[in-house]
């Protein structure tokens, strides 16, 4: 299921952190870092996570790789694609540890995954920490430990007592419970993600997630509301509560006999009670535990946007079978009806892979045929390829020829543009609301609440603004439009 990208529909995201305009300066600057991002909104979230990490001791960052003491790569490894560009981009990183071996190379995410593989280590001898996804405690701590050393050695025997009283006034380091905060320099963000349930144990035959991102393990709700709260004092609006399945936060602690906890629904309700934080969204969502008290949730909090990802991922039920996903096409197709009927003015969006092994030509068309017949909001499409260790790569043929699956695939991207631009046609003329998020190429660019993307051209400083759009243009991926009012709330 999983996140843009986790689910093996991986929309490749690639973000290198930049510094913010308005950086302040720092005296006690160690050093300055760079973070190459690739893969889901997972990773996003976790690379600002460690953004903000490295700062708390001192670093600053830098978009310039040759002035960077740091770096961190960030990766992915749910598609092919993904995987290859990520080791690429460690290959050209080794010429720039050699020039200065004092460096600090770091890798981080699925592709290094719960616990390191020796054979990463051979393989790439000059990377100097390996960091499972989620968790910036390794990086933290080597910088720290590396500055000791140094200290150490420089004010040798006399020192010892000072390494003691720099222990003790380190910053935790992060670990992927602690609270996250954002980078502390310049604006914030307008819109931010806030991982709530780690890992997922759903096993889906083609998916490496669980492989990479262990077990679930579901956040406290106090510690997310914290941390919501502190990022709505640093300016966030906006706040996508993220889970490879979302709509199981809490399962873990009710199958581990934890009765009585929080739900999703209970999370959405808490995080709804936050002052200043304007919009609320969650994925992925998985099918089968799309709760009718989550879908009375998004419902009934203003907040909460109408906008529910859910991913079908293929619409026959051998495919489904075989991919283990623990639902039927019918039953998917009532859901979405059901989160049509609860929740007015909703936007769906899927996951769709084509090309599974043993999908015919038949099969293949039942997905076409529950596609054009939904007319989902969004279908993020991939094709599919084996990833080592998962059960479909380890017992299954891939026996779609390459030709066939960017046939199939071309052909719902079609379909779902033909929809798309249907169902956006529909809004020409009428008024949205738009949170606006930033400029881009010289028109300011934000969402509605059913995540559809607007641009509208204003010379008033928008950013950050809810304001209402007269909506002039529209196509399948995007919408153009005109500034009606402001609506910002004042608080
Ligand atoms: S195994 Fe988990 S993360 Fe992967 S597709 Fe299935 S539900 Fe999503």
């Amino acid at each position: 299921m999983g996140l843009r990208n986790p689910s093996p529909n991986p929309e490749i995201l690639e973000v290198a952190t930049r510094p913010r305009d308005g950086s302040p300066g720092d005296t006690s600057l160690r050093g300055k870092y760079h973070i190459w991002t690739i893969g889901c909104q997972m990773n996003v979230a976790d690379s600002n996570h460690v953004a903000a990490e490295l700062e708390k001791i001192g670093y600053e960052p830098t978009d310039r790789l040759d002035d960077a003491d740091v770096v961190v790569l960030n990766t992915c490894v749910v598609r092919q694609s993904a995987e290859d560009k990520a080791i690429g981009k460690l290959g050209s990183l080794k010429p720039w540890k050699a020039r200065r071996p004092g460096r600090t190379l770091a890798l981080m995410g699925c592709m290094v995954g719960i616990k390191p593989n020796p054979k990463l280590r051979e393989r790439f001898p000059f990377v100097d920490v390996f960091m499972p996804p989620s968790e910036a405690g390794p990086l933290i701590g080597h910088l720290q430990e590396a500055e000791i050393a140094a200290e150490m050695s420089r004010l040798e025997r006399e020192q010892v007592a000072r390494r003691h009283r720099l222990q003790d006034t380190l910053q935790p380091s992060g670990s992927s419970q602690s609270i996250r905060h954002l980078s502390l320099r310049g604006p914030a963000p307008v819109a931010a993600y806030v991982p709530v349930v780690y890992g997922c144990s759903h096993a889906c035959t083609f998916c490496i997630i669980p492989f990479r991102r262990g077990v679930e393990r579901s956040r406290p709700l106090d510690e997310i509301v914290a941390e919501v709260r502190g990022l709505v004092a640093q300016g966030v609006r906006e706040v996508t509560l993220l889970g490879q399945i979302v709509d199981r936060y809490g399962y873990d602690w009710r199958e581990n006999g934890r009765a009585g906890g929080p739900d999703l629904a209970d999370l959405l309700h808490a995080v709804h009670e936050i002052p200043g934080l304007w919009r609320i969204r969650f994925l992925t969502s998985h099918p089968s535990y799309m709760d009718p008290r989550i879908l009375a949730a998004v419902r009934d909090l203003p907040k909460v946007c109408e906008h529910i990802e859910v991913p079908v991922q293929a619409g026959n039920d051998q495919v489904l079978a075989r991919m283990r996903r623990g639902y039927t096409a019918q039953e998917y197709r009532e859901l979405v009806h059901r989160i049509r009927e609860t929740i007015p003015g909703v936007a769906v969006h899927t996951d769709i892979i084509v090309g599974f092994p043993g999908e015919t030509a038949e099969q293949f068309q039942d997905t076409y045929d529950l596609l054009a017949e939904l007319k989902l909001d969004k279908a993020h499409l991939a094709r599919y390829s084996p990833r080592p260790g998962t059960v479909s790569a380890r017992r299954m043929v891939d026996d779609v020829p390459e030709a066939e699956k960017v046939r199939r695939h071309k052909a719902l991207e079609r379909l779902q543009e033909r929809i798309c631009a249907e169902i956006n046609a529909r809004l020409l003329g009428e008024t949205v609301e738009v949170l606006v998020e930033d400029r881009h190429k010289g028109k300011w660019r934000g969402r509605t609440r059913q995540n559809k993307l607007v641009f509208l051209e204003s010379d008033e400083e928008l950013r950050g603004r809810l304001v209402q759009v007269l909506i002039t243009w529209t196509g399948p991926w995007s919408m153009q439009g005109r500034l009606v009012r402001d609506v910002s709330p004042t608080s």
